[in-house]
């Protein structure tokens, strides 16, 4: 399967070049030039498969060209060794769980299985090590830097804006060590998407160690998130609720949610997405008026979608044709507060005993709101309630049990690098490395 970037200038990019680049040069976005449509007979009887199943297929789909068939089967099978289950919560509704891998987030899927592929490659060709950039709001740079660790070839530096991530958060990528680095930035989360944006386009810093992405950016942590929708579908269709189903995922980069457009594209019956948003309402505003106005992030209670300048905008123009009535056609928006998010998840769990995560929460009331008549709704619940521990309990006014892997996380001690926000500081920390 050959490549080509969202800004036209490089086309034909290999798997390979464009999971290690990550980025395009010309700072596009890497799409692949065909989605392949899956059978018919698959959809027929796709309820009677596993996840892995599922996933292999899918996965075949997008990267059986480039890696031997065993290959691709391990990585998945290894990625996916947690379950994705589908949890009724009211009526109509039903909560895609995606928090049983190690770090409780939907990012594990995404992470592992890149980790997996680039090692893959790195092993193939015996490359010089590869080191991986990643900001976060919070769950990516867990998710990633857990992918990764131990993995051979491979350093991580993961961005984070310093005193803007929950404590457990935190834990969860500075007390890994091994191949793992935390830079504690004093800044937003813009501004560590801004630092890993500039060190790709800077040729000494190219020129002196092989930078790559593993933001959602990167096609191999991108699109394997397309297969737990296949999952949510089939699980669905087993309980006998498959028609008319309205997918909402909470979003902030976008990455989530265009993994599932894809899917749609490649035949998956699903009606419509929703796509919910914190008060960061810049997709929902490009939405109501058809203008894109990228603006600074605010700070909400769903903190991983605090994002101001959705990444993978980009994608969703380019499968869309750039067409504003076409989006609108398949996607609709919604957008909370603060406020609205703690009533939601309060009222869940008082009238369904369903703890939701402040993610989650904009994805129940976004369809508890949107759908109509004869539709079926699934959220994608993206983190586990206990993640963000202190606002989950302020909000019901019960404890919330963590689970042990988390717990295991606390118990680590956590080590950083403090960082400015200046790029020239961040260059001259790598150029010494
Ligand atoms: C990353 C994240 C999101 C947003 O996903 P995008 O792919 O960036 O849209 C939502 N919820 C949680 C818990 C996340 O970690």
């Amino acid at each position: 399967m050959k490549y080509y970037s969202t800004n036209q200038q490089e086309r034909d990019v290999s798997l390979e070049e464009a999971v290690v680049k990550g980025l395009a040069a010309d700072k596009g976005l890497y799409m692949p030039d065909v989605i392949k449509s899956l059978p018919a007979s698959f959809y027929d009887h796709i309820e009677d498969l596993s996840f892995q199943e599922i996933a292999c297929r899918v996965a075949d789909a997008f990267f059986g060209e480039d890696v031997p068939a065993d290959t691709l089967k391990q990585i998945v099978c290894d990625t996916l060794s947690f379950d994705a289950p589908l949890v009724p919560v009211s009526d109509n509704i039903y909560s895609l769980e995606l928090f049983h891998g190690p770090t409780l987030a939907f990012k594990d899927v995404g992470g592992r299985f890149m980790a997996r592929l680039l090692g893959h490659f790195i092993r193939k060709e015996g490359k010089r090590q590869v080191n991986v950039l990643v900001a976060t709001s919070g769950d990516t740079g867990s998710a990633v830097a857990n992918g990764f660790l131990g993995v051979e070839g491979i350093h991580v530096y993961v961005l984070y804006p310093k005193g803007k991530v929950s404590e457990i958060q935190e834990k969860q990528f500075t007390t890994l060590g091994q191949n793992i680095t935390a830079l504690e930035v004093d800044g937003t989360f813009d501004d560590c998407q801004a630092l890993v944006k500039a060190a790709f386009m800077d040729k000494e810093l190219n020129a002196h160690m092989q930078l790559t992405s593993a933001n959602s950016i990167n096609v191999a942590r991108f699109l394997p998130q397309a297969f737990y929708y296949f999952y949510a579908y089939a699980q669905l269709k087993k309980a006998g609720k498959a028609d008319n189903v309205v997918v909402c995922v909470p979003s902030g980069n976008f990455g989530n949610i265009t993994a599932g457009l894809f899917g749609k594209r490649m035949g998956l019956p699903v009606k419509r997405f929703i796509a919910a948003n914190n008060r960061n309402d810049i997709f929902y505003k490009y939405l109501q008026t058809g203008v894109y106005s990228p603006r600074p992030s605010v700070a909400t209670i769903a903190n991983a979608m605090d994002v101001g300048a959705p990444s993978n905008f980009a994608r969703v123009l380019d499968l869309y044709g750039n067409s504003h009535d076409a989006i609108c056609a398949d996607i609709s928006g919604a957008t909370y507060t603060d406020e609205q998010i703690a009533e939601t998840m309060k009222n869940v769990w008082q009238a369904h005993h369903y703890l939701l995560d402040p993610h989650g929460a904009c994805g129940y009331r976004a369809l508890s709101e949107g759908l109509k008549p004869g539709e079926t709704g699934i959220f994608l619940e993206t983190a586990h309630p206990a993640k963000f521990k202190d606002t989950v309990e302020k909000i019901i006014g019960e404890e919330v049990d963590i689970p042990a892997k988390l717990q295991a996380f606390m118990r680590g001690e956590k080590k950083s690098v403090a960082m400015s926000k200046e790029f020239t500081a961040f260059k001259n920390y790598l150029m010494n490395e």
